[in-house]
């Protein structure tokens, strides 16, 4: 399949590529009934992919309050336990809920910087999924 040509820059004659012309891994012909069949398996596997991905969602919750509750401050020797996990979404969503304020028509990639946040002293953990410890973030601290 010979792809039309576009100008050419500098001696480079390049041509824009739409999505089914990638690579030439999909044939046009196919694209449409491609993308018909993905969003019908799509469709019919929903019922079983949101509950494991619920489940999923709420044993790595459970495994943070787990080890929220086996935590000590390094900072104040507070224990955090779960008021650490709700004062670190607290704290998030007025950070994200500033942002918007300050950049209400930017489209931004916001990276979750604290799980738990101890509420004596606002020292910030990050979760160590692998490790199952939370680890203490250097440098943040609401106090500071
Ligand atoms: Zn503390």
């Amino acid at each position: 399949m010979a792809f039309p040509r576009g100008p050419s820059v500098a001696g480079i004659v390049w041509t824009p590529v739409t999505f089914t012309q990638a690579g030439g891994a999909v044939p046009a012909l196919l694209a449409g009934p491609l993308l018909v069949l993905a969003m019908v398996l799509l469709l019919f596997t929903l019922p079983v992919t949101l509950p494991v991905v619920a489940l999923l969602h709420k044993r790595d919750r459970a495994r943070l309050r787990t080890a929220a509750s086996r935590t000590q401050c390094v900072r104040c020797g507070h224990m955090l336990g779960p008021a650490a996990l709700d004062a670190a979404d607290a704290a998030e969503m007025e950070a994200m809920a500033a942002l918007r304020r300050q950049h209400p028509y930017d489209r931004m990639r916001i990276v979750r910087r604290s799980d738990a946040r101890c509420v004596i002293c606002g020292t910030d953990y990050r979760w160590d999924e692998r490790r199952r410890e939370l680890h203490l973030v250097p440098g943040r601290s609401s106090s500071e």
